[in-house]
């Protein structure tokens, strides 16, 4: 297959609250498991990465009225490929679409919202962790997905500790999200973005880059991709349901309620 190999542009990197946008339309084939894949020059879907699900929604290709439903979305290399379905026609879609074509986004409103709330819930949790006397433990991975998520963190909570910081946390949470507070994403510098990060970057971010930092107030912020809540009170309510020590590793498994 061919594709075209310059990389799309994420629009929801600059407005990550924008949930409807036009682009053009790069290319469309089938991979390999059959799905149809639509690559456009950029995109406000979120492709599943950095522990976020990906958006679902539609796009219209313009002079056509072609709909086509994204069920999935992925990054490869850079290129971002919607994965879905032309509405009527089931899989049965066998025409080409002519490069070029304008194309409307727009992304599943309900699920983007609860996603950001709960991917900013995982930032609002680290944030919370030095001020209930945990700040020992380093952030690693999360899963913000709405069927179980968590945060994992390198270091351990005493068993005796356990409960009680289960509660202090969840209560130092959602007086947090009760203030609240802007949630910025802003390109930087590496330096600056040290900076804002409280001094230190992970490892993982190349010191030549400029990475995208969130932040949810003025607290110390963290480099991420994800698309996150606008003011740290629609995140409304975290719930910490459990806090386990395992191996050196800590998870927090929490959920957002309304
Ligand atoms: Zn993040």
């Amino acid at each position: 297959m061919e594709m075209d190999k310059s990389p799309t542009k994420l629009d929801y990197y600059d407005d990550m609250w924008n949930l409807h946008s036009t682009a053009t339309l790069v290319s469309h084939f089938k991979g390999d498991d059959g799905r149809h894949v639509l690559i456009l020059d950029r995109t406000i879907f979120y492709p599943q990465g950095g522990g976020q699900p990906a958006d679902t929604g539609f796009l219209i290709i313009h002079d056509s009225n072609i709909k086509f439903v994204v069920h999935d979305v992925r990054s490869k290399d850079g290129i971002v490929l919607h994965y879905g379905v032309f509405e009527g026609m089931g899989g049965e879609f066998e025409g080409t679409l002519e490069k070029g074509k304008e194309v409307s986004l727009s992304v599943d409103e309900d699920r983007r919202k609860l996603n950001s709330r709960l991917h900013s819930a995982g930032h609002l949790l680290d944030i919370c962790l030095p001020k209930i006397g945990l700040g020992h433990l380093e952030p690693g991975k999360a899963y913000h997905f709405s069927d179980g998520p968590w945060v994992e963190y390198k270091g351990v909570v005493p068993q005796n500790e356990m409960q009680n910081k289960q509660k202090e946390l969840e209560i130092e949470a959602n007086a947090l999200i009760s203030m609240g507070g802007k949630v910025s994403a802003d390109i930087l510098l590496y330096d600056e973005a040290a900076k804002l990060c409280g001094g230190i970057l992970p490892d993982y971010v190349p010191k030549e880059s400029t990475p995208r930092i969130v932040q949810i107030g003025d607290n110390p912020g963290c480099p991420c991709g994800g698309t996150h809540v606008l003011d740290v009170s629609d995140i409304t309510k975290i719930k910490v349901s459990q806090i386990r020590s395992k191996k050196g590793m800590t998870k927090v498994f929490y959920n957002v309620e309304s």
